[in-house]
């Protein structure tokens, strides 16, 4: 059976437990990046059809939060359960919209599905604090309670991760939520509204809204009924947000750009180190926001450590992801293309060498070779800014200083990655490193028990783990005065 016909495929927004269109008919369309297909019409939401889904979305929130969390927690069980049955067809559906290969497609719904299983499990454990008071008469009781409406923009390159990893704590916390994911990989997104509606999460409590980005996100932060936007996007956007946000002091977090350093060591195990390099550098054919984007390499290994990385980067197989075998697929959109190819030609006319792969030219279509560079320096494009495609540039480095140094130089903060097998280094560098997530010996980080986010002009906030669930409620103190005790 075509993925298409299958019960969760929707084209329409999903509103107060209702499936509909935009109240003016206007839509757009989605595209399956391998063929060019058009596979999908989503409707372009005008702003008047989502300051209603506000109104309607606070109210439904209102009743969730007098549920218990029990029954919060299994109806979040449920709808885990559910995307978890479904894993194959929603794996499907995603390549089809993204791109990425079935393999990866199937991971990220396996990993989207423990956010849910995760706050199922946290939204039991909500807990406040009893303290002595600030005098012999008086109480201080600190209880947590949930903010309020929520409202989530996602990105297109984890289109469905970066969903549950805010819908879930939003539910667990006792919110009602509004999401709008990127126009270019909504049908993932609009899968999981109907799994979750089909474990009876109630109507109002879950909202799917498609359409463009800045006149939703014009919305949702002009709104004071709005007590919350999370976003996980370009650093660019994030920052207009977080602006906008200010106008009724919306609480906000942001899971932004990223330039991670994968520094490794004259120590390392090489070919770990290799592995690594591969898993972080080329995952999503690049397009992750964790992946590794300068790679430094100490000059006594450097001619090893380039030699096998050029051989494993030459064996991945380029291609449609829907195809068995398949590690690469195409990159999202031609603007993407030229991103990569910009940087590449930026390097190569500052003095760095080509070791595979190379531009991509008009007819690869948004098909793209994983690309080495070497011969890099500090000044080229792809060592300041995120490439967000499969070209990995090597840095030569000398001593542990000038890496942490090159390795910091960026405005970005999200993750970074070394290899070594000295523990003395690996508390010191793990600490000097300014970014909110770390790797040692490892190019795979991310999991629904980690506090995943950055520091700089890489985000606010933190994702996942116990820690994911505070950003979804507000802290209360209640002051008790005792009688006779003073
Ligand atoms: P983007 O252009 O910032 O778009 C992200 C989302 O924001 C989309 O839904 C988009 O809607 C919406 N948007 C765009 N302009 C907006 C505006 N003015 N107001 C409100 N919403 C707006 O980012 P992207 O190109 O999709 O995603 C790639 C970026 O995401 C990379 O920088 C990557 O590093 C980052 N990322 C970060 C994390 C993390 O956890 N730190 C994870 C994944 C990705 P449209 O559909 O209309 O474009």
């Amino acid at each position: 059976m075509s993925v298409f016909n299958a019960h969760f495929f929707r084209q329409q927004c999903y509103i107060n437990g209702c499936w509909v269109d935009a109240s003016d008919q206007q839509s757009a369309q989605v595209t399956d990046p391998a063929t060019g297909d058009i596979i999908a019409q989503v409707p372009l939401l005008p702003a008047t059809d989502l300051e209603a889904c506000i109104v309607t979305a606070e109210k439904a929130g209102r009743k969730w939060t007098e549920q218990s969390a029990e029954q919060r927690s299994r109806l979040l069980k449920k709808w885990y359960q559910l995307v978890l049955e479904h894993q194959p067809e929603l794996a499907e559906l995603m390549t089809r919209e993204q791109g990425k290969p079935l393999t990866e497609s199937a991971a990220e719904i396996a990993y989207a599905a423990s956010y849910i299983e995760w706050f199922a499990e946290e939204a039991l454990r909500v807990q406040g604090d009893i303290q002595n008071g600030p005098s012999a008469d008086k109480r201080s009781l600190i209880i947590r309670q949930p903010i309020g409406l929520c409202a989530a923009i996602t990105p297109w390159n984890f289109p469905a991760a970066m969903l549950t990893r805010k819908i879930a704590p939003a539910l667990a916390a006792g919110c009602s939520i509004i999401v709008k994911p990127a126009l270019e990989t909504p049908l993932s997104a609009l899968a999981l509204a109907a799994l979750a509606e089909q474990a009876g999460i109630p109507a109002g409590v879950l909202n799917v809204v498609t359409g463009d980005g800045p006149t939703l996100g014009r919305v949702l932060t002009q709104s004071n009924r709005v007590r919350k936007l999370s976003f996980t996007g370009s650093t660019q956007t994030g920052s207009l947000l977080m602006a906008a946000s200010a106008q009724h002091v919306q609480k906000v977090s942001l899971e932004l750009g990223g330039n991670a350093p994968f520094i490794v060591f004259a120590d390392a195990d090489i070919e770990r180190a290799v592995k690594g390099a591969i898993e972080s550098k080329f995952r999503n054919a690049g397009q992750t926001c964790v992946c590794a984007n300068r790679i430094y390499v100490h000059h006594s290994i450097h001619d090893e450590f380039m030699q096998r990385f050029k051989e494993a980067t030459q064996q991945l197989v380029v291609g449609n992801g829907l195809k068995t075998g398949t590690q690469i697929g195409p990159l999202i959109n031609r603007e993407a293309v030229n991103k990569v190819n910009q940087q590449i030609e930026d390097a190569l006319s500052k003095g760095a060498k080509l070791i595979c792969g190379g531009p991509a030219v008009e007819a690869d279509g948004l098909w793209f070779q994983p690309t080495i560079l070497t011969d890099m320096q500090a000044d080229m494009r792809c060592a300041q800014e995120e490439t967000f495609g499969p070209l990995a540039p090597i840095f030569k480095f000398t001593d542990d200083a000038e890496v942490i140094t090159q390795a910091n130089a960026t405005p970005f903060g999200l993750a970074a990655y070394f290899y070594t097998q000295n523990i003395d280094r690996m508390w010191r560098v793990a600490e000097q490193l300014e970014v909110g997530m770390v790797g040692v010996n490892t190019g795979i980080i991310s999991s629904a028990s980690a506090p995943f986010g950055g520091v700089k002009s890489s985000g606010i906030g933190r994702e996942g783990s116990r820690f994911g669930l505070d950003e979804y409620t507000e802290l209360k103190y209640i002051c008790l005065e005792l009688e006779g005790k003073a």
